[in-house]
């Protein structure tokens, strides 16, 4: 019962007015707290940053927040790139992880000098013959290879991920790289996903360090940045423990006070790339319940469905539900809480435990904020819904608008059928 609602039955009743629900609504001042708790965690490193995972939640006004708060932005691709050129991120600001990348995204990332970070020793020359000339400072993503492993927990199993350079490749790559009139040089990793302990980033950071001090030492390359990439996860669950990013960012100080220091290379900047951590419980969508059911099952229909929130669908995730108005009465129902796709997936919880709901309650979905939204789609003609941001100040500001037929019709060349239909 840990999970408490930044936003009242009373507050939802009053937005309504104004936008209908589905809605996505992010929660300014949990962004920024939080925010401001990861630089702490990393005050001792001297160049920390954090580059914000643009694919989390790919919208200017929570990367405007993100912004004032110090932080970067990590892209993937070209849109994403330009994403972040439009809120005026600059160099050193804008870090681009990609894979499979076509020569065209790494045109544009040159362009507008990100800081590229090469997930495959062939892209060297694919970059050289189809872009050009290396920029001075460049990243190459490892991948271990084996499992990780956390006291003999398997976290995941990189050697299965299609990402990163192999550690051999790690030196040819520097060498060809200081070859070619590279200069600096970064190294990034990202193992695990959605970990639950405070041990992954000092675990991660401590194959990283090696890495930098075996590499400088092989080939003499300048390390100046360590990115410790993504994976910080967070409790889905109302029991339990949340990852404690201060712990996190102590467990990290001590491995690279007994590796990187002594190695003189305790001028190295470290680097994140936080998606989940830095948004997903600061984001919640709102529904309300049209219809109830009672056949094999107890069911609640929600004006919402997958196409608004995948996870459930995809990996069965947990995602919990506040009845608003109800967060203090007795769970004392079982039901299916379900969206109107055609695809029985969709739904936003199973046998779950909730308050009696009635038509017209409003249903509140935590921890949408990161891979939420933006994991959306269009499936049977859904259209994708508003994203509210609640503001400090309590006012809300609509930060993106709902979608209209009119968009899901845009890229057919036949607009002139809505000649005369009121949308
Ligand atoms: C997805 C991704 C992230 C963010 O991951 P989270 O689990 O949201 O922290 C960071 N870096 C890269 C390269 C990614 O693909």
């Amino acid at each position: 019962m840990a999970k408490i609602p930044f936003i009242t039955k009373e507050k939802i009743e009053e937005i309504v007015k104004t936008y209908p629900t589905p809605f996505h609504i992010y929660d300014e001042k949990g962004i920024r707290e939080n925010a401001r708790k990861v630089y702490k965690a990393f005050s001792w490193n001297k160049g920390f940053r954090e580059y914000f995972a643009v694919k989390a939640t790919p919208n200017p006004y929570i990367l405007q927040i993100l912004k004032e708060e110090g932080c970067g932005t990590d892209c993937a691709t070209k849109v994403e790139l330009m994403m972040a050129k439009a809120c005026r991120f600059e160099n050193p600001y804008i870090f681009f992880s990609s894979n499979v990348t076509p020569a065209e995204e790494y045109a544009y990332a040159k362009e507008i000098n990100a800081i590229i970070n090469f997930d495959d020793i062939t892209h060297l020359k694919y970059f050289e013959e189809n872009v050009g000339e290396f920029p001075e400072t460049v990243c190459c993503r490892f991948n271990t290879g084996g499992v990780f492993k956390i006291s003999n927990s398997i976290m995941d199993n990189p050697q299965e991920a299609k990402y990163g350079f192999t550690r051999d490749q790690l030196t040819e790559g520097f060498r060809y790289l200081k070859s070619k009139g590279v200069k600096h040089f970064g190294i990034h990793a990202f193992l695990a996903s959605n970990t639950q302990t405070n041990e992954y980033y000092p675990e991660l950071a401590k194959i990283l360090f090696k890495t930098a001090v075996e590499l400088k030492e092989e080939t003499g390359a300048d390390i100046r940045f360590i990115n410790l990439s993504g994976g910080v996860g967070i409790n889905y669950l109302p029991e339990g423990e949340q990852n404690d990013i201060l712990a996190i960012g102590e467990g990290v100080r001590k491995v690279y006070e007994e590796i990187l220091v002594p190695a003189e290379m305790g001028d190295i900047a470290l680097y994140t790339e936080m998606g989940r951590f830095m948004l997903a419980p600061y984001g919640h969508l709102v529904a309300t319940a049209i219809h109830e059911k009672h056949t094999y099952k107890e069911y609640i229909g929600l004006d919402a469905c997958a196409a608004n929130l995948m996870r459930p669908a995809i990996y069965g995730a947990y995602h919990h539900i506040t009845v608003a108005g109800k967060e203090d009465a007795p769970c004392t129902c079982k039901y299916d809480v379900t969206g109107g796709l055609c695809e029985n997936s969709d739904k936003f919880a199973v046998d779950r435990m909730l308050p009696k709901i009635d038509i017209g309650d409003r249903i509140i979905i935590h921890d949408t904020g990161a891979h939420g939204f933006s994991m959306g789609y269009q499936y049977n003609g859904k259209l994708r819904s508003a994203e509210l941001l609640l503001c400090e100040d309590g006012s809300v500001k609509m930060i993106r608008r709902a979608e209209t037929p009119k968009d899901y019709f845009a890229t057919f060349d036949f607009t002139h059928i809505f000649d005369g239909i009121d949308q």
